[in-house]
């Protein structure tokens, strides 16, 4: 078995790659997604240097931010929110990554504690239309981020997408771009946005090629999920 620091450094080595072979943009951007991993687990990955974890479930992720938090570690959230979660998430987490409807916009704005930064937020979107899966329409992002915009707690950075896990290689490309269109139309009118976060351990080159500046992996860093 390889050991948290070479699993870590082959996976930044893949997203350097991937990067040059884009023609080298802004820098990608590496969340080390965290669920049922254990303290342990997350201590070690922390000791290679990593810094940025993502986490689905807030109960769950506030229990690692306790035991945690003698690390610094920048926390975000990249599971569906619920509105009665919303209030711990707000004061919990550095980033929320699925912002997807405006009664989560103003509970968390709501919630964000006058003495911590402005939270910042992601507009996750529903890019292949899936029925039971949370994110908005892509129709719907800009009515999100000027509600957003108007809240001085929370700072709008960019989009969040998961692609259909059971489309191939070829469609996933067709939503990774209608993505890439959406972030730059954005980015165009909100300079504070910079984020594009796609891509996972099984695609996150693909989702570099199409301009993901963030991209969340768990597999390829811990080894499979219980
Ligand atoms: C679990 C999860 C990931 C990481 O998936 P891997 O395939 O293990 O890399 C990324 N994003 C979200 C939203 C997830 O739920």
């Amino acid at each position: 078995m390889s050991s948290p620091e070479q699993r870590l450094n082959s996976v930044l080595q893949r997203i350097a790659t991937a990067t040059q072979n884009a023609g080298c943009r802004d820098r990608v951007r590496l969340l080390a997604v965290s669920k049922t991993q254990s303290d342990t687990a997350i201590r070690a990955l922390a000791a290679a240097g990593q810094r940025a974890f993502g986490e689905n479930y807030v109960q769950e992720a506030s229990a690692k931010h306790d035991a945690l938090r003698d690390l610094a570690l920048e926390w975000h959230l990249i599971g569906h929110l619920q509105s009665n979660k919303a209030r711990e998430a707000a004061t919990r987490f550095d980033w929320v990554q699925s912002v997807d409807r405006d009664s989560v916009i103003a509970a968390l704005a709501r919630h964000r504690s006058d003495t911590q930064a402005p939270l910042n937020v992601l507009i996750q979107v529903n890019i292949d239309g899936e029925r039971s899966k949370s994110g908005c329409l892509p129709e719907q992002i800009a009515a999100l981020a000027a509600r957003i915009a108007c809240q001085s707690r929370l700072c709008l950075r960019g989009l969040m997408a998961i692609p259909d896990p059971e489309h191939d290689a070829q469609q996933r490309a067709i939503s990774f771009s209608r993505m890439q269109q959406a972030y730059c139309q954005l980015r165009d009118s909100y300079p504070r946005v910079d984020t594009l976060s796609m891509g996972m351990s099984g695609d996150f080159e693909q989702a570099i090629a199409h301009g993901a500046n963030l991209v969340r992996i768990g597999t390829a860093l811990f080894g499979p999920r219980e």
